[in-house]
């Protein structure tokens, strides 16, 4: 059977190939792992070093030569130096001519240098061939087999031959190549291991300002005022009680805020009477991060479910119970059964119970694993239509919990709203504009607009008249 022509060829690219030499400039860290992980994948490496002697902490099998002469053994080279040493690449111009140079290095700082380092080496080297690679690895990532969570490696280069051989290397590698573009993606693909979740800053800053919020008016509420009015001593409160009405209204508020930017979007469109002009930047930025508010808030909801369940292991929960008995057994009468608060509790328990589990089921469809094996309209289902509901039911959860406690006085301490009433103004408001804007008339005028109807067209119809005409 022809080796060469067999299966294995789809299943793992040019394992029967003979591996091209690879020449490596520098054999520091970065040098050394790249340079183990290629013998390893069956290339045979040349260093080009400053000092040619063969160090214990080079590779075995690896060759290590001056610049020029390790060079002249490979057609791709690596260039595993920080870009401050790049000028001395100059006086080696003529035998890295037509050369593929690969430029692995990073920055300390966004944006550091006015152009990317890769077309810094290529404005320095214009005769050879730079491509952009390798530097989302790490070294430590390379020499440990940890390549998990970074298996893929974005490539950019204006040389489409430089840069397949390039993605071809990093194939042998096992690793997985995306290509980024040309050598203006660099710039790009250098800012990327200096980030630090991106699109989590504004979701996590957003939490923890509500949280501190949120907190601090549970503990005036919940504790202070007790201990001012009431004279007890509640402060273990900040333990279980207080955490848990945070946790339930940060839920509930950042589950409205992943609904209210749609809600805003669908208003701005109904109001300019088109969906040809860009939401301003705050809307997009928010659209952007829904998926990140709608992770933190099932976090929180999480949260709320655990210390609900601890309520009855608690010394007050037990304390409190015994007080009612004893009170009972004196006044030699047994409070009989409320029907109607019966019916609320066990609502009330029934909407968190439900709402909880669809927000989960929201959060493992938001998972790409999950989300690249449903079409965009099962997708569209889950997040919106279900995602609805959720909403729903867990506004209606804390609803029920309420009761008609916000027409009771002493749910005002300090004339202030108690906290599950605050946890309450986004969703509802949310869920009100959305009843809005399901009515069939609104509705059917935003379709409309959705599917590129305008109010007063910027190309209207005379003006594609005169400029067919002038066409013919
Ligand atoms: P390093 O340990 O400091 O090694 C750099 C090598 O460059 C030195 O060992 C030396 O090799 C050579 N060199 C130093 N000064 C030189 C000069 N004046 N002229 C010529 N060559 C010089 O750095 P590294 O961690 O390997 O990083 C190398 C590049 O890879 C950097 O651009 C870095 O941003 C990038 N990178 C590193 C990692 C990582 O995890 N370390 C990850 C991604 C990208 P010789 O002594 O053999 O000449």
């Amino acid at each position: 059977m022809n080796k060469n022509s067999s299966n294995t060829m789809a299943l793992a690219p040019n394992t029967s190939n003979k591996r091209e030499t690879v020449c490596i400039f520098g054999t520091g860290d970065f040098g050394r792992a790249l340079g183990q992980k290629m013998i390893q994948s069956g290339y045979p490496v040349v260093y080009g070093s400053r000092s040619t002697q063969i160090s214990s902490l080079i590779p075995k099998d690896a060759e290590v030569l001056g610049h020029a002469e390790a060079a002249q053994k490979a057609a791709v080279i690596i260039i595993a130096i920080q870009r401050q040493h790049y000028n001395f690449l100059t006086t080696l111009a003529e035998v890295l001519h037509g050369k593929v140079l690969v430029d692995i290095s990073n920055n300390l700082k966004l944006n550091q240098y006015p152009e990317s380092n890769a077309e810094y080496l290529a404005q320095l080297l214009p005769g050879s061939k730079v491509v952009k690679g390798f530097n989302t690895v790490s070294a430590w990532a390379l020499q440990s087999g940890t390549l998990d969570a970074s298996r893929q490696v974005f490539i950019c280069g204006d040389d489409v031959e430089a840069k397949q051989m390039v993605m071809n290397i990093v194939r042998g590698l096992g690793l997985t190549p995306v290509d980024k573009g040309s050598l203006l993606a660099a710039q790009e693909i250098e800012n990327y291991p200096l980030q630090l979740f991106p699109m989590w800053k504004f979701p996590i800053f957003l939490s923890l300002g509500l949280g501190l919020f949120f907190f601090f008016y549970s503990l005036a509420l919940d504790v202070i005022h007790t201990y001012i009015y009431e004279n007890n001593n509640f402060s273990f409160f900040i333990a279980i009680t207080v955490p848990n009405r945070v946790f339930p209204a940060m839920a509930l508020t950042l589950f409205g805020l992943v609904y209210l930017p749609g809600i805003f979007a669908a208003i701005i469109q109904l109001y300019r009477g088109t969906k040809y002009r860009r939401f301003p930047d705050w809307l997009d930025r928010w659209m952007l991060a829904r998926k990140q508010l709608g992770l933190i808030a099932l976090a929180f909801a999480s949260l709320h479910a655990v210390f609900t369940l601890v309520t009855p292991l608690r010394a007050f929960s037990s304390w409190r119970t015994s007080r009612q008995i004893i009170s009972q057994a004196l006044s030699n009468e047994t409070v009989t059964l409320d029907h109607t608060n019966a019916w609320l509790s066990d609502s009330y328990l029934a909407m968190g119970m439900l709402g909880f589990f669809l927000f989960v089921l929201l959060g493992i469809t938001s998972l790409p694993s999950v989300s690249n094996s449903v079409n965009w309209r099962e997708f569209r289902f889950v997040q919106s239509k279900l995602g609805y509901l959720a909403l729903i039911l867990c506004t209606a959860h804390a609803m029920i919990y309420g009761g008609k406690w916000f027409l009771n006085p002493s749910a005002y301490k300090w004339y202030l709203p108690d906290i599950y009433m605050l946890s309450l103004v986004v969703p509802c408001a949310v869920l009100v504009v959305k009843f809005v804007l399901i009515f069939p008339c609104v509705d059917k005028h935003l379709t409309r607009i959705r599917q590129g109807w305008e109010r007063k067209p910027r190309y209207s119809e005379r003006s594609n008249h005169i400029i067919n005409k002038s066409a013919v």
